[in-house]
């Protein structure tokens, strides 16, 4: 089985449990990929809570560990305090950041420690934890090729490349896809053509067998969010189908969705990719789906 992925934290911007968000989840980004015997973890939202004491019952427990933070806010690292395999001496954790000698995502993830904020300070947390960085926007993990590419959200922000085996998986939030002008907007109906989208971020999904990113709203939601920093429904699946990716986890759920608004959103992406004869398969992002490569 060359690749591994479950969903343990879905929502974006704050951690949202509710009856109503009871289906998709209500903990905050993080998601487990595991290509063969690498286990690599994608942002530390609330979600890793859950995800660390899974870990802690699987034999072997894994002791190897590589966090990509895509950036630092709140919603993205607040479970961090929580991961429980970051108390174990056995653990040797590290934490990546896109770009040589900057350990900057690093130091505001353990600054969130300090003792006004948390009871444990962060060197105390008994792990070995270490800053890692993608020399050049990349590095060969354990034969895993990993690219890191920037994304366009306030603040530093960027996306992580997985490749090994012909498999390719792309984690690519938080991220806005401005309206260009002649693209349509809103388009409810799904009459417009594709929307246009950068090269480099075409470039950066092709072909990939599974892209999760953000599309916190659809176009109606979007209307009064332009420059958030969060992507319509209706661009991110364009960009799907502008760069042939397989599979689109719809990803980073507004705190203000219900299950239902979920449901409809999936069902108005995949009527999307059908008027384009797209094959690419659309779903939103669910806590607790695995899914296998
Ligand atoms: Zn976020
Ligand atoms: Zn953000």
């Amino acid at each position: 089985m060359p690749a591994f992925v479950k969903f343990w934290g879905t929502r974006g911007s704050i951690p949202t449990p509710a009856l109503w968000t009871r289906v998709y989840g209500g903990n905050t980004s993080c998601v487990e990929i595991r290509m063969d015997d690498t286990l690599f973890i994608c942002d530390a939202g609330s979600g890793i809570r859950e995800l660390g004491k899974d870990l802690l019952t699987r034999n072997p427990v894994p002791n190897e560990l590589h966090l990509f933070l895509t950036h630092t806010h709140w919603d993205h690292i607040q479970g961090f305090p929580f991961f429980v395999p970051a108390y174990r001496a056995a653990t040797r954790m590290r934490i990546y950041g896109p770009a040589a000698g900057d350990d900057s995502r690093y130091q505001l993830l353990s600054g969130q420690m300090a003792s006004d904020y948390f009871p444990v300070a962060f060197g105390e947390m008994g792990a070995k934890i270490t800053p890692e960085f993608l020399t050049g926007g990349e590095k060969k993990i354990n034969g895993v090729r990993v690219r890191s590419f920037p994304l366009n959200h306030p603040g530093s922000c960027c996306g992580y490349i997985f490749e090994k085996g012909g498999v390719k998986i792309v984690y690519a939030t938080d991220n806005e896809l401005p309206i260009q002008s002649g693209d349509r907007f809103p388009d409810l109906q799904h009459t417009g053509g594709l929307r246009q989208m950068p090269a480099s971020l075409i470039e950066a999904v092709q072909d990939a067998d599974l892209l999760i990113t953000d599309a916190q709203y659809d176009d109606l939601q979007y209307v009064t969010k332009r420059g958030w920093g969060h992507s319509s429904c209706n661009s991110v699946t364009d960009l799907a189908i502008k760069a042939k990716v397989k599979n689109l986890a719809l990803f980073h759920h507004d705190p203000e969705s219900t299950d239902r608004d979920l449901d409809a959103k999936a069902v108005s992406c995949q009527k999307r990719a059908a008027k384009h004869n797209a094959d690419v398969i659309v779903f939103c992002a669910r806590e607790g789906v695995e899914l296998k490569f």
